[in-house]
């Protein structure tokens, strides 16, 4: 099946097993905005929990805040917000359609890759066993032609983003003949610089009021609170300090369902350095944060790090980890080294010293700062594309059925144990309240006695429940019960009385905190 197809599937399936509804869907939704349901708010607070523990829990030196979403209006100057946190825009006349220019012109430069990747595939059908990719590369002429039409462009492309040069991106696209994927035209606007954060006014009167932005990313919250922080708490460095909260963007182009949204959450740790030490730690927490995503166990090929060949100008290094979603390779997180920058900026608006004294040192300096930024709902959309299965199983009676999985990580699973009585009297379903009456401290149970055992179990595999038990007649004798998991299918008999057991060395996040390195 097209992978549009199963895009498409998977957004229906969100909202049919109450994962993700859109926003205000009665009114015909808020665009680029989006809710999660009753299984979607328990995946999601699982995913922020792996991370949390994963940094809080795990680092002594890491440790957490929770910063409010309105700041004062000086931080976003600071910070480069209210001049510089802008998207290149361009419209189609034909279509109305607004596009980011950089997007359209990142896109067509990835189809260099794609055309490579085609060739790559034929001549390994075409050699079979004696193909020799690296020397394909090196040597194939419509390859080298392609990777020298790819390097031409890029280097364009970084150039003029380096010279804030939009009459140059807009010329980028005519000469690469890029057309409105609606109207099919090349019929384009200039390209204008557009703003992406929400502002608000506080206060209750005219006068009074002051004009606030929603903030369009956590990390200021953290870098203001880094004295404050760091005294109380009497960090030394190298120290971190982790938040998880909401930002607001109001992006150009707000696709791919929950990839892009205007309401978003981040969950992002900044790490102070002394000076001199970023880029050490920054391969530190490069190496960290992608064992974090491999240990969900997905296939090693899904990843790849992107490393940013245009710096930011405060940064001096950059990567992003990007996921192979059904839609392509895309950003789910960025590490960066964003040297003293924010710190210096603070204390430059504020007036406020803001410095550590390093006692092995003996001196004050402004520490470095390497960032993780992720975000939780790109983190989410990842997970549940990679765990979305459509599968054809043999029944009992030989006959094909097709069934639904979400094969997601157990630790993460919205449910963790379903508990079904086979018939609904005869005491079954009484002994199936006892046993959740006993497990529901540790694990999120439910209980389902309606439809037959087969519809119960596709229910179950299609919010991807890692176990299911039912209990029978025998078991009010033998206080056994039929477990079923949900990958294998397979069926076993097991003590009502092992089922803490089992349950707990698969679902607890400690199983997944073990792979990480
Ligand atoms: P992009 O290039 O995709 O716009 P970005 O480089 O602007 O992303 P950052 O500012 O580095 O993103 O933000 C860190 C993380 O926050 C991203 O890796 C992503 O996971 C998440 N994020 C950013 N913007 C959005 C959004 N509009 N919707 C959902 N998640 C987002």
């Amino acid at each position: 099946m097209a992978q549009e197809d199963i895009f498409k599937k998977l957004v229906a399936h969100c909202k049919e097993y109450g994962f993700v509804f859109q926003s205000s869907e009665i009114y015909d939704g808020l665009s680029a905005v989006y809710d999660y349901a009753q299984m979607g708010v328990e995946l999601k607070n699982n995913i922020k929990k792996y991370w949390w523990d994963s940094m809080v829990l795990l680092h002594e030196n890491v440790v957490g805040i929770d910063s409010a979403i309105f700041m004062h209006p000086t931080t976003w100057k600071a910070s480069g917000h209210v001049d510089a946190f802008s998207d290149p825009l361009i419209d189609n006349k034909d279509s109305k359609k607004r596009y980011r220019a950089d997007v359209l012109i990142e896109d067509c430069i990835a189809k260099y890759d794609t055309k490579i990747e085609k060739e790559v595939k034929k001549a390994e059908k075409k050699f079979g066993d004696s193909f020799d990719k690296t020397q394909f590369m090196e040597t194939n002429p419509r390859v080298l032609s392609n990777l020298k039409k790819k390097k031409e462009l890029n280097d364009r492309f970084v150039k003029a983003l380096e010279d804030n040069d939009l009459d140059e991106l807009k010329q980028i696209i005519i000469d690469n003949g890029i057309a409105c994927p609606v109207s099919g035209t090349k019929n384009w606007t200039d390209v204008r610089q557009f703003n992406l954060m929400f502002s608000t006014e506080m206060g209750s009167t005219a006068e009074g009021s002051s004009k606030i932005y929603l903030r369009p990313e956590t990390a200021q919250g953290i870098f203001v609170n880094y004295l404050n922080v760091q005294k109380t708490g009497r960090m030394k460095l190298p120290f971190g300090i982790a938040q998880i909260g909401k930002a607001f963007r109001n992006e150009i182009v707000a696709r791919q369902f929950i990839f892009r949204m205007r309401e978003f959450e981040q969950m992002e740790m900044q790490f102070f350095v002394r000076p001199g030490d970023e880029i050490k730690w920054f391969d530190k927490w490069k190496e960290t944060r992608m064992s974090w995503h491999k240990a969900l166990g997905f296939s090693d090929d899904k990843y790849r790090f992107h490393d940013h060949e245009k710096l930011a100008h405060y940064a001096n290094a950059a990567t992003d980890i990007e996921f192979k979603f059904p839609f392509g390779f895309k950003e789910v997180e960025g590490i960066h080294s964003r040297t003293d920058f924010d710190l210096t900026k603070h204390q430059e608006f504020s007036g406020k010293k803001i410095q550590y004294f390093d006692p092995e040192l003996n001196k004050n300096y402004t520490p470095y700062v390497v960032e993780t930024s992720i975000g939780v709902d790109r983190m989410f959309l990842q997970i549940i594309s990679e765990a979305y299965c459509e599968e054809t199983i043999k029944k009992d009676d030989g006959k094909e059925d097709k069934r639904v999985v979400l094969k997601l990580p157990a630790a993460l699973a919205p449910v963790k144990l379903a508990v079904l009585p086979l018939v609904k009297k005869d005491g079954l379903p009484e002994k199936a309240r006892e046993i959740i009456d006993e497990l529901k401290f540790d694990f999120n149970c439910q209980y389902d006695e309606k439809d037959s055992i087969g519809k119960r179990y596709r229910r179950q595999d299609a919010i991807g429940t890692p176990f299911c038990i039912t209990i029978d007649h025998d078991s009010l004798d033998d206080n056994k019960v039929t477990i079923r998991y949900r990958d294998t299918m397979k069926q076993e008999r097991v003590n009502i009385s092992d089922l803490y057991d089992i349950l707990k060395e698969e679902v607890a996040l400690k199983t997944l905190f073990k792979k990480l390195k």
